[in-house]
């Protein structure tokens, strides 16, 4: 059976047809909002704040207007993302998310507030990126994730994605939204290198002293042989740990692009599982400033494609595979990365663009840009990965919205 995904154009001549006031709810209400949600229920917008440098993140009043609507049908709206990977104060192209505190300060110079969103700010995983719970799945690689615990105060989820490439990924959307942001910190590092975390408990404890420091929960100690202990039991998986360790002696694995994949998607289901599923979690996608880039990204080059508009569904991997469809049926914007490319199969001015965009390169550990155009569908494995694993449908009806025209 076929999923339903709604689609709006990003096509606007006025303001009766305004993508952020007028679309974005109507792509809410499209999912049987108005009919789900009762008076007080606690509706969390999961969203992101963009990294520190990124331009192409989604703009503040696309929020707004979801959390206002959420109001008018009497529900309180919080506003959500989820701690970034490594230790508070770090510099370069992943600082500034680690935690609340920092994050926070992020979202405030892009826009994001409890003022200018009229609903609180949160990180879904707690301050520290710490708090989660463990749900069990049956996933391709993992048999149980680290969900963002913060989701349990809440009745429903409004899953509000960008969109957009990702190097590693092949493409980020609503799959990307549940597996990377709604997991703890420690479960975004688990999608990306595995599950393996060995310490070296026969190295000096001076190559732990700043782990022991760092450690939220004082897992770590000297132990009386002048050796690391480390407490299992107090663990809460943050790796800030390894982040500051010396000489290597924490190992946390690696993994190739096709295990990240399938490790998020694994993820994705866990919270899917965990919150309840279809009933629970209306998702939308903004496919609007859609670079090669994620938000995650300090980089925002030039769109590849022009703006497509917004589309939402109660499934999504159909909501995904909708999206990436109508991304392959686009012209190229000028002067943008693909520009560059040589070698790409374009017919009628259209082509499978998210196959040829710049990727991670696990051995330079650098993005490639793919100057010659060889062929990779990291987008592909991601969505036949969530097929597979129960996450939704790629089979899908679209089903085209057109915005009735006031009366002059
Ligand atoms: S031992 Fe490492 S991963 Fe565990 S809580 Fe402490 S710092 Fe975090």
């Amino acid at each position: 059976m076929k999923s339903d995904v709604y689609f709006f154009t990003a096509r606007t001549n006025t303001y009766d047809e305004s993508l952020s006031k007028i679309k974005g709810p109507l792509a809410l209400e499209k999912l049987g909002i108005k009919q789900k949600i009762n008076n007080k229920d606690k509706i969390v917008v999961k969203t992101h704040f963009g990294a520190e440098e990124n331009v192409r993140y989604l703009r503040p009043s696309y929020i707004r207007f979801l959390c206002d609507y959420v109001k008018e049908l009497g529900g309180v709206p919080s506003v959500a993302e989820s701690c970034g990977w490594g230790v508070p104060g770090a510099k370069g192209e992943y600082g500034g998310r680690a935690n609340e505190e920092e994050y926070l300060a992020v979202a405030l110079k892009h826009g994001f507030t409890e003022e200018t969103m009229g609903a609180p700010l949160m990180m879904l995983d707690g301050p520290d990126g710490i708090d989660y719970e463990i749900q069990k799945i049956n996933g391709k690689r993992f048999k149980e994730v680290l969900v963002a615990g913060r989701l349990r105060e809440f009745n429903y989820l409004i899953l509000a994605s960008h969109f957009k490439g990702h190097p590693g990924a092949g493409y980020g959307g609503a799959i990307k939204n549940l597996g990377i942001g709604c997991v703890s910190k420690g479960g975004k590092i688990q999608a990306h290198n595995g599950k393996k975390f060995k310490f070296d408990f026969n190295a000096p404890i001076s190559d732990y002293e700043d782990c022991i420091k760092i450690c939220p929960t004082k897992a770590l100690t000297e132990g009386k042989n002048g050796k690391l202990n480390r407490d299992e039991n107090k663990c809460r998986f943050c790796y800030m740990c390894k982040s500051v360790c010396k000489n290597d002696v924490i190992d946390i694995g690696a993994s190739t692009q096709e295990e990240f994949i399938i490790q998020m998607v694994d993820n994705a289901k866990g919270v899917v599982d965990y919150f309840g599923g279809k009933e629970k979690i209306f998702y939308i996608n903004y496919a609007i400033d859609i670079t090669y880039q994620c938000d995650c990204s300090g980089g925002s080059d030039v769109p590849f494609i022009p703006d497509i508009g917004i589309l939402s569904s109660s499934d999504p991997v159909a909501l995904d595979q909708a999206c990436i469809d109508l991304a392959h049926l686009s012209s190229i914007s000028p002067h943008s990365i693909l520009g560059e490319i040589k070698n790409l199969p374009i017919k009628d001015g259209k082509c499978e663009w998210f196959s040829y965009i710049p990727r991670f390169n696990p051995e330079t550990k650098k993005v490639d840009l793919n100057p010659d155009g060889k062929i990779s569908k990291l987008w592909e494995i991601q969505l036949k990965a969530a097929e597979e694993v129960g996450l939704g449908n790629r089979n899908y009806n679209l089903i085209e919205v057109e915005i009735e025209k006031k009366k002059e």
